[in-house]
């Protein structure tokens, strides 16, 4: 069923950004995944490659509607990851993003103030980060990409690229592009972001009943009594990974991520066409391809990845603010353990027979360390509320925590009520 959404004109106030982001990101990755693989160097992990786009163009950037500046982090490192860890193919992952300058934006973006976007097909989201999570991510990518290498079926979000755009007024905005947990072909009928912390953690139930797109919390989930329902097989796999996966956020100091977790009741299955997430559309946009740009070279995979790109019969104006989702999903998902079953993870009961949930889970917002601010943050609500049980508390506390209620919230685990209960 194709999704309806509120149509933005190019006078929308993130128009200009939005065509920044995706023009900068179909010309940098294109550019390294041009290139003949090779293995990467220490220095790809620091690297930086900038690119000035202006109305004229040059050798190196095509003419672009807008005057701004990009940068391309650790490309080699990011184009690795995609391929071999994370499965993706490359073409796609650019058509997804650019071959329509279409993307829909979150209504209303956390506390954080972050922003976050998706790719038309709804398989990538594009968060607009703080530049301390920037610098961060930079410093850690090395144990990041470690990491992802060793744990093909991590849970921790999975980085496509970082990337950065300035303005010419100097405003500098930098972002991540990552998988969407989320399916673009199944409602998903309850949404909870769960952290082991239960002071303030509660989306308030009456409002809940209004809003099937809520994201409930801690507490919505321990006082509906709700269980991740995965038997024993499964629930081995996925212990062991949270583990792993909570052993190196704790290694790297940082705090305040969750678990997202996306419930779909295959009873109930589309009926409702609640997707997570309201749409608000873009209004559609044709990139500027110029014949120059298409890829020379030997006809490496790469090569001819980008013809298809720079071909495709994708590219053709919308004109409606309409646009269709896959029904399937394709690719990369298959390859991972946790999103296998109709693109996440289907419950199953004690003796491991499938029963009709299927869930969509993922560790997000990983990017936190524990600086003087949170430093603060814990010293303040710790005056009110129990310092053990409020969000902020150091790495090795909330990562312990954090393992500890996923554990409880398990068929088979104590439940999660201990965790509030003073
Ligand atoms: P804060 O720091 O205030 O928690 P934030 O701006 O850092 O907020 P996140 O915690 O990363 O934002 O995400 C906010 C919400 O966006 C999540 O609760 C979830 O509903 C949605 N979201 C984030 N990342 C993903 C993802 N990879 N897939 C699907 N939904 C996501
Ligand atoms: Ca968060
Ligand atoms: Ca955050």
């Amino acid at each position: 069923k194709p999704l309806v959404g509120n149509l933005i004109g190019e006078d929308h106030v993130n128009y200009v950004l939005m065509y920044n982001m995706l023009t900068g990101i179909r010309i940098a990755v294109s550019r390294c995944q041009a290139k003949i693989r090779r293995p990467l160097t220490t220095e790809d992990f620091s690297a930086c490659n900038k690119y000035s786009f202006d109305i004229i163009g040059n050798e190196l950037t095509p003419s672009a509607k807008y005057d701004f500046k990009f940068k391309d982090y650790a490309p080699w490192v990011f184009r690795e990851l995609r391929e071999d860890y994370f499965h993706l193919d490359p073409a796609d992952y650019l058509l997804s993003l650019t071959a329509k300058y279409i993307l829909s934006e979150l209504g209303s973006p956390g506390k954080s103030g972050s922003f976050f976007y998706f790719s038309r097909d709804y398989r990538f989201i594009i968060k607009t980060i703080h530049h301390n999570e920037h610098k961060f991510l930079r410093r850690i990518l090395t144990q990041y990409y470690e990491h992802v290498k060793s744990n093909p079926h991590t849970l921790l979000s999975r980085f496509y690229g970082l990337h950065r755009v300035k303005l010419p007024h100097g405003r500098k905005i930098h972002f991540v592009i990552m998988n969407n947990l989320f399916p673009a072909h199944k409602d998903v009928h309850e949404t909870y972001d769960l952290k082991g912390s239960t002071v303030g953690r509660e989306y308030p139930e009456d409002k809940a009943a209004q809003n099937p797109r809520a994201v409930l919390k801690d507490l919505n989930w321990i006082n509906r009594g709700k269980t991740l329902e995965v038997g024993p097989e499964k629930r081995a796999l996925l212990t062991e990974q949270l583990a792993r996966d909570s052993e190196l956020l704790k290694s790297l100091h940082v705090m305040d991520y969750s678990l997202l977790v996306g419930i779909h009741n295959m009873q109930r299955g589309n009926r409702d066409n609640v997707r997570s997430n309201t749409l608000r559309v873009f209004s559609p946009e044709v990139p500027n391809l110029r014949r120059k740009q298409t890829v020379k070279g030997p006809k490496s995979p790469e090569a001819v990845a980008m013809r298809r790109i720079m071909r495709s019969s994708d590219l053709v104006p919308m004109g409606t603010g309409t646009f269709k989702l896959p029904e399937e999903d394709t690719g990369e998902r298959q390859h991972f353990i946790f999103y296998q079953d109709e693109g996440g993870f289907r419950a199953t009961d004690e003796v491991n027979e499938d029963l009709d949930t299927i869930y969509y889970l993922g560790v997000i917002d990983i990017l936190t360390p524990y600086n003087t601010v949170k430093k603060l943050e814990h010293f303040w609500k710790g005056l009110q509320s129990d310092r053990h049980k409020i969000s902020p508390v150091q790495p090795t506390e909330y990562a312990d925590r954090f393992f500890a209620f996923m554990k409880a919230v398990m068929r088979g685990g104590e439940g999660g009520a201990r965790f509030k209960a003073d």
